[in-house]
């Protein structure tokens, strides 16, 4: 049913894709620009289907509603718009994630910007909760829906080596596809490093590890001593829970990977 779409002749300039938990919106959205750019609807072997899938093509304009997004942000966007693009083919994408979020301001100046029905602009918004749209946009707006991709899903979380309940709890906790992808890049990396510094245990696989710990955010040292927990004695265990408790007053990174190392040469 998606192909059929990407194939159709005439895209809609106003689409919301109606998410299910774990769709992947990114590769939907990739397809979609290049069904579009690409005069073959989308053949993933020209330069204009490579610069897509690369991230590089630049008259794309995306916001998370979810995280932040002003009337200005439409604003400013509608003026570059309006404007011929940077890109020869003169496409132009505006994209608004989890739209369901925005609020009133930002509604009304969308309304206003797909109103005008500019041949050259395509406006795409993503929602995990379409009954929370405004039918003001809904009529103005074709549908589509994207399931998630289990095969991918499954190929990713294989890669943790964790048991099938793990998996399944892990992926409880995310809605977003990218997210989960992140976290599981994340944790396969952590793993790695882990069982190397376990193994190994010496000066130089302390450094290199030292070096890439401090540029972790807490959150992702928070997924660092999570994985470590389950690789160590139960006494050790209790200090992991302890560090990990602590996060929150954002401790001195280079310290508390002295402690690690200690447990782990002390074990
Ligand atoms: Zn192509």
């Amino acid at each position: 049913m998606i192909n059929n779409f990407f194939n159709l002749p005439k895209k809609p300039h106003a689409l919301i894709v109606k998410q299910y938990p774990l769709s992947d919106f990114v590769s939907f959205l990739k397809q979609f620009m290049k069904s579009i750019v690409c005069t073959n609807h989308g053949c993933n072997l020209c330069p204009w289907c490579k610069k897509i899938e690369q991230e590089q093509y630049y008259d794309l304009a995306i916001f998370d509603a979810k995280i932040d997004l002003k009337k200005n942000d439409i604003i400013e966007t509608q003026n570059k718009f309006i404007k011929s693009g940077l890109e020869e083919k003169n496409i132009k994408f505006l994209v608004i994630k989890n739209i369901d979020f925005a609020n009133k301001q930002v509604l009304n100046c969308l309304l206003k910007f797909i109103e005008k029905q500019d041949p050259s602009v395509y406006v795409v918004f993503s929602t995990f909760n379409y009954p929370n749209i405004l039918p003001t946009i809904k009529s103005r707006c074709s549908t589509i829906s994207i399931t998630r991709n289990n095969e991918i899903i499954k190929c990713f979380l294989d890669k943790t080596e964790l048991n099938s309940q793990e998996k399944n709890e892990i992926m409880q906790c995310f809605n977003d596809f990218n997210d989960l992808k992140n976290m599981i890049t994340e944790f396969v990396e952590f793993n790695n490093l882990i069982n190397e510094m376990l193994a190994k245990n010496n000066i130089a696989i302390f450094l290199k590890t030292l070096k890439i710990f401090k540029s972790l955010t807490y959150e992702e040292i928070n997924l660092f001593l999570e994985i470590f927990k389950q690789k160590v004695d139960a006494k050790a265990k209790m200090k992991i829970i302890d560090y990990q408790k602590k996060l929150f007053l954002n401790p001195n990174k280079s310290l508390l990977f002295d402690n690690i190392i200690n447990l782990i040469k002390n074990r």
